[in-house]
This record gives structure tokens, sequence and C-alpha cells, in this order.
């Protein structure tokens, strides 16, 4: 949409004032993605005033006027408005009381170029001015939209501030979800605290889940692609700083992305899973279509299993038990071989109550097998309980694939 800013005043012509209300326009329509194709002044003149306006009508779709509100003779911009549209002016009951109501506090009585204050234009959208007299007005006709607004700065911004919601029509909301793991809320809440604390437009609001944190980031403004790009800007200074933890988009889960970012990359998957017995698995066959990545998941339970499904070597076992860096290795690398995949998960660990390894309830093994090698994360979760430690380490194992799988930024961002 294209607009024209029209101020009305001699006062400016003279050089007595600065325009500094068509500068205050022209950064508000810039920032509701409206360009301000033109800029003019115009003294208290009616047959100039109609020329300009008339100019604007021609080259334009929005147009703004700032000044001539006011109750003297020479305050035309309402009348030249109403002339143009050919609609008359009516006195608006609730501007006419303000009037009357400030005057009675100075004990005085209405003069008619006073009550001239209270005239808007029919069919107008009255724009109530809670720092002055003179309402302002917003006028649609099928080809344009004339914005009336008063000269007096304070009383201006004023009216802006108070009906932006519709003065531009209906403003977009564009919401866009940042998933993080990793990292507990208030974790996330002290990193990003000055940006929480001082984004309203767009605004952050953080919702935590089990060991996964979501952030809501909505930006509001008259144009999409605007709101867009405050998004983008948001989500930049957020990533800079916390985008360790980052793993997708919106609804998606740890697993999906998983399987999305595996999918990518044509990576295949399997498993060795003692501790959290089958859960890891699981989670990734609810999802539909996992077949093409997740081969499958040996659920290993007692060492005899671990020796004869994926022939992890008992001594080693007997040397340092199965909870343990070196049993969590063989066991990824056994289904890496059993699964003739390119990437394998191994889970062991001690989930309680009680420990069988004599290592502490809450250790636990995380290995990742692939060709260029096998990594290992010690993970310790001590004031969690069976339930949650077993959740947590394939949660865990999720994103440890997700750190090693080629990334595919940008999916599903909306
Ligand atoms: P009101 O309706 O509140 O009486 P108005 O609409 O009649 O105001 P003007 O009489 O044109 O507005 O201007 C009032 C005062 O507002 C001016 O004396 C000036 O101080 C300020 N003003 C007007 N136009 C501008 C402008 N374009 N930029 C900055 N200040 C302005």
């Amino acid at each position: 949409m294209k607009a024209e800013i029209i101020a009305v005043g001699s006062e400016l012509l003279l050089g007595e004032i600065a325009n500094t209300n068509a500068q205050y326009l022209s950064e508000w329509l810039a920032t509701c993605g409206i360009d301000v194709h033109y800029h003019t002044v115009v003294g208290d003149n009616r047959e100039r005033m109609i020329e300009v306006v008339t100019r604007a009508q021609e080259r334009t779709e929005l147009i703004v006027i700032t000044g001539g509100l006011g109750p003297t003779e020479d305050d035309l911009t309402k009348e030249v408005v109403a002339e143009l549209l050919s609609r008359p002016l009516y006195v608006d009951q609730p501007a006419y009381h303000r009037i009357e109501a400030f005057l009675k506090t100075r004990g005085r009585q209405m003069t008619d170029n006073e009550k001239k204050q209270a005239l808007v234009i029919e069919g107008a959208d009255v724009l109530t001015n809670e720092a002055g007299l003179a309402p302002g007005m917003s006028v649609h006709t099928s080809e344009h939209q004339y914005i009336l607004l008063p000269g007096v700065p304070r009383e201006m911004k004023r009216i802006i501030a108070d009906h932006f919601d519709h003065l531009l029509g209906k403003e977009t909301i564009k919401s866009r979800t940042l998933r993080f793991f990793g990292i507990g809320e208030s974790a996330l809440n002290d990193r990003l605290a000055d940006l929480i604390r001082t984004a309203r437009n767009p605004s952050v609001a953080p919702y935590a889940e089990l060991a996964e944190v979501r952030l809501r980031l909505t930006a509001k403004a008259l144009d999409e692609h605007v709101a867009l790009q405050m998004l983008d800007t948001l989500e930049r200074q957020i990533l800079d700083e916390v985008g360790l933890h980052f793993y997708g988009y919106g609804e998606t889960s740890l697993p999906e992305v998983v399987l999305d970012r595996c999918r990518a990359a044509g990576l295949t998957l399997s498993a060795a899973e003692s501790l959290s017995g089958g859960a890891f698995g699981s989670a990734l066959t609810d999802i539909a279509g996992a077949s093409d990545v997740f081969r499958g998941s040996a659920v290993v339970y007692d060492d005899a299993a671990k020796v004869n499904v994926l022939g992890v070597p008992q001594e080693l076992l007997d040397a340092h038990t199965a909870v343990s860096r070196e049993a969590a290795i063989a066991m990824a690398e056994g289904a890496r071989r059993l699964y003739q995949t390119d990437l394998a998960i191994a889970l062991t660990g001690e989930a309680g109550p009680t420990s069988n390894s004599g290592r502490n309830v809450g250790t636990v093994y995380c290995a990742l097998a692939q060709e260029r090698g096998t990594e290992v994360l010690e993970l310790t979760y001590p004031a969690f309980d069976r339930g949650m430690i077993r959740l947590r380490s394939v949660k865990d194992a999720y994103f440890l694939l997700i750190q090693n799988s080629v990334s595919t930024d940008k999916m599903g961002k909306s």
C-alpha cells in the first residue's frame, strides 16, 4: 500500500516549527510495512488543501493528514475532506461531551468554535483523543483510506497508540515456536533475561517440559512479511545466545527431528537398549514412515542378552560391568553390525531404585556408533526417579543424534 503524509499548517511553511509529525508518521507506517511515497506540507488555505488532497488521491491509497482539526476558523482539514468526499459533518456526541466536561471544569460555556472540534465526517471511525479535545478520524472509501489526526504531536501520538490495532486494518499475528533440549527453563530464562523482559512485539513466552523448553515468539504487524521479519530477527538474537540447545520448530518432537535429519542425510539407524527397555525405538516407531530410517532395536536387558544378541564380550562385562563406557561402546557397535546401519545408539545405566553395578543410581552411558568411530556420553541424573531417568536418557540419545546428523536448518519453520 502506498501512502502520502500531508502536514497542514502555515507555521510549518513559515519555518516556525519543524515537521516532526511527518517523520513520526513515516516511521510508524514503515513498521507497519506501508511505503510512504510523499510528504506534503500545505498552509491553512482551503483551495490549496483541496489541490493537495486531490493530488494525493491520484497517487496513493492511504492519505494521512496531520493538523487543522482544532477550533479556529483556519482549521479546515475535516471540512475539506468532507467536501471532497461529498459527505456531511455531524456532531460526535462522545467528543461533544468531553469538550463540555472540560469547559465545565473551567467554568465556561461552549463557543461555536469549540463545538466545531466535535464535528466528524459521516461514516468515519472516530478515534477518541485522550490527550486533547479534537478526535481523529479514519475514513474508508472504495479506493482510499484517510486518517485525520490533530497537529499537536502529543495528541497525534496518543491516538495512534490507542487505536493502533484497527487503524490500518486487521493486524497479522504470526507465531513461531522454537524447541530447546538440555537446558532448563530457569537457565534459559537467565541467559535470555533481557530479551524476555523487554520483548513486547515480538513477545517471547517460555514453556517447560521434561528437559525441554519451548519458546513461543509472537509478532504483530499489518503486513505478514514484516511480522515474519520481526520473528527472524528475534530468533537470531535468541539462537546467538542458546543456539546449541535448539533442535526444531513448532509441534515437532525429538524423535521426529531425528528421523527427519537422518532421512535428509540418507542415514539409517538402530539401537541397543538396556536401561530404556525399548523406549528409544518405541517412540521412533510411533511416527509413520520411520522404517526408511529406523531398522530395529535390540532390547538386551541382562548380560546374557548383550553377549548372545550383540556379541558383547563376556570378559568386557566381567571387567567393567554392563553399566560402563566400555559396555555402551560394545553394545552400540554390536547393534550397528547386527542391523547394518550407518548409526547405532546404545543406552545402558542404573535407573534404580538400587544399583546392581556399583555405579550410582542415575548414571547412564549413551554411545553413538558410526563409521568414523564411537563416542560415549556419561550422564548423571541424581535427582530423578526410575521413570524419569529412563525417559530423560532416551531424550539425551535423540539429542546426541540430532547434534551429529547433518543439519537441515529451517525445517518446519513457520
Ligand atoms: P488541535 O486539534 O489539538 O487543536 P490542530 O489539529 O488544530 O490541533 P494545529 O493547530 O495545526 O493542529 O497545530 C497545533 C500545534 O501542533 C502547532 O502549533 C505545533 O506546535 C504542533 N504541530 C502542528 N503540526 C505539526 C507538525 N507537522 N509537526 C510538528 N508539530 C506540529
